[in-house]
């Protein structure tokens, strides 16, 4: 361990990597005195996803929605060590890390090896794309912060707009770079058209009134209806909600290639059919990172699910039982990969890990008090370390460690046009409903699960200033 590492022999030393939901939830729980505590993320920061697509458009800021994973490290009763860093590969024979500096700007070292006791693997998933010809070069995506702030930039700027009303542009050329495809009915795709709709309605309408009646907006979805983990009636209402506002859902229509100025759909009836667009938004679910094929691909036996990570009722990773945890995104449970899921899984690993630590401080003393009452020649104290040897055991089994049981809250998506819809749990049953009161909960709801005080003031300050002054269409 280097300098800055929160090293003491005594305890045991555990690696959580990411920041996200998971890891982020763990860190707040996690009593920091049990071990000797290292997080590696490649962002030094926590992103609130729920409210990218509302970056995406510029309702928001970019920097409100983030906060500085030291924000909570720094209130932690012991020092933990915050590196900004890519794990680059993990050997569960040796329990070992490796990770490097991403960083424009490198120091001496840029890749280093450490040892753990425990691993916290909580490095999420990247965007799916099923190798389709074309997304990586010419789609966007909706994840990570940078996508949100590249689709503000090739949206309003270089792509679309203001490409659009230059001077003497062929209206035909206008109509594609005017028209937005988004792939995938998820939450995502539903929610960032919603946020573009809103965007065209309020905004664009009157800073760009020569194109605003000319901008299209398309969901393209490859089932027979977007959304389909919410209930029906909510399925039906986000339909109509997109209907009247004019955003076409292209239902049981696949995406098959994308092009630089067009998309290639599969349509319902199998023909192949090529469509123009200006931009093309890719949010078509998620798959799991290199790092964590590569990392089941060493446990084969175990590992058996593509979609991720394997892990037994106590989140303990499959082959890798005794020192890796898995949460989040990156695992295969039942469970769908949501935020909810990831958070409710860190907290409950923090606080599976306190048990931990105290089984296994009591089977370090149980050891040597054994190895005392065989060896001490004194009967007396012997038989005081067998007094203790029974005391110890006793401790010991009142350490039971319980399963994850996961609680749902219910879902909540915004639709646009100052709507939203949620499914929420309701006296053993589910409440739907839809409409502008659920977008006032919906707001609610996410000011008060946003990270931090200065979060919540910053997108509330947001929300203020774009109903005053409408949202920022200047670019660098
Ligand atoms: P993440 O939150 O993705 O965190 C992964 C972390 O690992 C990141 O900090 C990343 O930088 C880090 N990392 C990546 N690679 C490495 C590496 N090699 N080494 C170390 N660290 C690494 N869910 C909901 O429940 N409700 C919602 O409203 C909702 N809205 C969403 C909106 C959008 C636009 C998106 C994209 C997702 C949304 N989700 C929502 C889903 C939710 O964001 C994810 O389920 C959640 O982020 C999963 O948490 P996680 O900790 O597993 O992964
Ligand atoms: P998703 O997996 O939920 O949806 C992706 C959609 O893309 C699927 O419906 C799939 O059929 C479609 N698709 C895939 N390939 C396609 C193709 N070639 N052509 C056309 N359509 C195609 O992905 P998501 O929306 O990004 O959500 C990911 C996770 O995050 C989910 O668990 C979701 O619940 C969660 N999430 C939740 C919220 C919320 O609760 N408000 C918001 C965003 C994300």
């Amino acid at each position: 361990p280097g300098p800055q590492m929160p090293f003491d022999p005594e305890k045991k030393t555990l690696v959580v990597l990411g920041s996200g939901w998971g890891s982020t939830s763990l860190l707040k729980t996690l009593d920091t005195t049990d071990y000797n505590v290292v997080v590696v993320s490649p962002k030094n920061f926590f992103l609130f996803t729920p409210l990218l697509p509302s970056v995406a458009v510029g309702t928001l800021n970019n920097r409100s929605i983030i906060q500085s994973i030291r924000y909570i490290t720094r209130h932690k009763a012991r020092n933990v060590s915050v590196i900004e860093a890519e794990a680059t590969d993990v050997d569960p024979f040796n329990k070992t890390i490796t990770f490097k500096d991403t960083s424009e700007i490198k120091g001496a070292v840029s890749s280093t090896t450490i040892p753990y006791d425990y691993l916290v693997y909580g490095v999420g998933a990247e965007t799916q794309t099923f190798n389709i010809p074309g997304v990586k070069e010419h789609a966007c995506f909706m994840k990570e912060l940078h996508d949100a702030e590249r689709f503000q930039n090739e949206f309003i700027d270089c792509k679309c707009l203001e490409t659009a009303a230059f001077p003497g542009q062929d209206p035909q050329e206008v109509e594609r770079l005017l028209h937005m495809v988004v792939v995938g009915g998820g939450p995502t795709g539903v929610e960032l058209s919603g946020e573009l709709h809103d965007y065209l309605e309020d905004d664009l309408k009157s800073w760009y009134p020569e194109l605003a009646g000319k901008i299209r907006i398309t969901l393209v979805e490859a089932l027979p209806s977007v959304l389909p983990m919410f209930s029906k009636q909510l399925i039906d209402y986000t339909e109509s909600t997109f209907k009247e506002s004019k955003i076409d859902i292209l239902t049981k229509t696949m995406v098959k290639e994308v092009k630089e100025r067009s998309v290639v759909l599969q349509m319902p009836d199998k023909s192949i059919k090529e469509m123009p667009c200006g931009l093309l938004v890719w949010a078509a679910g998620n798959r799991g990172r290199k790092i964590t094929q590569d990392l089941m691909a060493k446990l084969p036996d175990a590992q058996t699910n593509k979609r991720g990570i394997m892990v037994d009722d106590f989140l303990r990773m499959k082959g890798a039982e005794d020192s890796i945890f898995a949460i989040g995104d990156c695992t295969a449970t039942s469970y769908a990969p949501t935020a909810q899921v990831a958070s409710q899984q860190g907290a409950y690993l923090a606080r599976q890990l306190h048990h931990m630590a105290k089984r296994d401080q009591l089977v370090e003393k149980l050891g040597k008090l054994e190895s005392l009452a065989a060896t001490v020649p004194d009967e007396e104290e012997k038989k005081k370390a067998l007094r203790e040897v029974e005391v110890s055991k006793k401790q010991l089994a009142k350490i039971k460690l319980r399963p994850f049981e996961y609680s749902h809250q219910g879902s909540l998506a915004y639709i646009g046009s100052d709507k939203a819809i949620a499914d929420l749990p309701f006296m053993n049953g589910n409440l739907a409903t839809g409409g502008v009161a659920t977008y006032l909960f919906w707001r609610s709801a996410y000011l008060s699960t946003l990270f931090s005080l200065r979060n919540r003031t910053l997108v509330a300050t947001d929300w203020l200033k774009v109903k005053l002054f409408g949202r920022d269409v200047a670019r660098d």
